[in-house]
């Protein structure tokens, strides 16, 4: 039977981190000897490749131009390999696998990023743990099907759907969250797959989309926002939609201000995104009479989707030269499993 293979993406972030024994600063990992660092690897007997980026960075320095690099090279490869593991820095993780996962339409193969808190060439390191189970969860397949074709977050013994995934905490080995979305797998002496929860593998050729329009904006909401402050906000130069990150189930101030602000930018054709600042449940547009006025004026709802995946789907849509109104359409739906309406 033929061995198992996965490509390795390396984007930089602490993972790939060790330190110089001459220097004592942290520097990027040499993947082309890996199998020096963690002779441990050759136990999978799977073929494992590496492709290291030439920008290695932090994720912080992460950009839609990088996300179209990472798509690029996994749509190059893709025929050739049974799985994808994305080394990442964890800080932009959500984001990024929030924007693959729109960019990637009909995959049928899992793309599983991973990170790390500590460097892998640090002795308590998550690294290495996380590395060898994405690879582990990368090539499992189970009666000749792949376990999971999607685009997903590996972190300490979680697997979680990508464009559900919120990085909450900055010092846990346990750093990302998916408030509205069942673990897709839970690892401990086992790997266990949460078959329900995990999408089927599509049918079709891969599709990679590889536009993002960069004008949109978050505006989140918070008691004493002033008039000046939202309306700079949604004057932006070029804006094109922005993400209202509200409070609870979508409620907003109903100061008339406010509510003729949203309303002149609608007119204007901006598009708001009501999305809740909480990490778990959903907008319902209308519950309340703080919510009833935003659905009245063309504010469209995000029910439960997060501020990351709501922030990709939305320059992804806008790239795409949607209509406005097929943008409105495509937001309130599931395009990529990253709500639930
Ligand atoms: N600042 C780092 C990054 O996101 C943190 C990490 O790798 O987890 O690249």
């Amino acid at each position: 039977m033929k061995k198992p293979s996965i490509l390795v993406l390396y984007t930089g972030g602490t993972i790939g981190m060790m330190k110089d024994p001459k220097t004592g600063s942290l520097v990027p990992f040499d993947f082309g000897n890996i199998y020096e660092h963690m002779p441990i690897l050759r136990n999978l007997d799977y073929v494992i490749d590496f492709y290291s980026f030439k920008n290695l960075i932090d994720s912080s320095n992460m950009t839609p131009e990088f996300w179209i690099e990472l798509a690029e090279k996994i749509e190059e490869n893709y025929e050739k390999y049974d799985g994808f593991v994305v080394l990442h820095g964890s800080d932009t993780m959500a984001y990024s696998a929030s924007a693959l996962s729109f960019m990637l339409e009909n995959l049928a193969k899992p793309v599983v990023f991973t990170g790390s808190q500590l460097p892998m060439g640090m002795v308590r390191s998550d690294g290495r743990e996380n590395f060898v189970t994405s690879i582990e969860i990368a090539a499992s397949k189970a009666n000749g099907m792949t376990c999971v074709p999607e685009v997903c977050i590996f972190f300490e013994n979680q697997l979680l759907r990508g464009n559900r995934s919120t990085k909450f905490n900055a010092e846990n080995f346990n750093a990302f969250s998916s408030g509205n979305y069942p673990t897709l797998a839970d690892v401990g002496i086992k790997i266990k797959y949460n078959r329900e929860f995990i999408a089927k593998p599509a049918e079709g050729r891969l599709i990679v989309h590889k536009k993002f329009d960069r004008n949109v904006g978050i505006l989140k909401l918070f008691p004493g926002i002033t008039q000046d402050f939202v309306k700079h906000a949604l004057n932006t130069p070029g804006l094109k939609g922005i993400i209202m990150e509200t409070y609870g189930s979508g409620n907003a101030p109903t100061s008339k201000w406010f509510l003729d602000e949203l309303a002149a930018a609608i007119q204007r054709g901006l598009l708001i995104f009501n999305v809740t600042q909480c990490k778990s449940g959903s907008v319902e547009m209308g519950r309340y009479e703080t919510s009833l006025n935003l659905d009245k004026i063309g504010v469209v709802s995000g029910y439960d989707i997060t501020t990351e995946s709501a922030l990709a789907k939305m320059m992804y849509l806008i790239g795409e030269g949607y209509s406005h109104e097929e943008i409105k359409k495509y937001l309130q739906m599931p395009l990529r499993g990253e709500m639930t309406i």
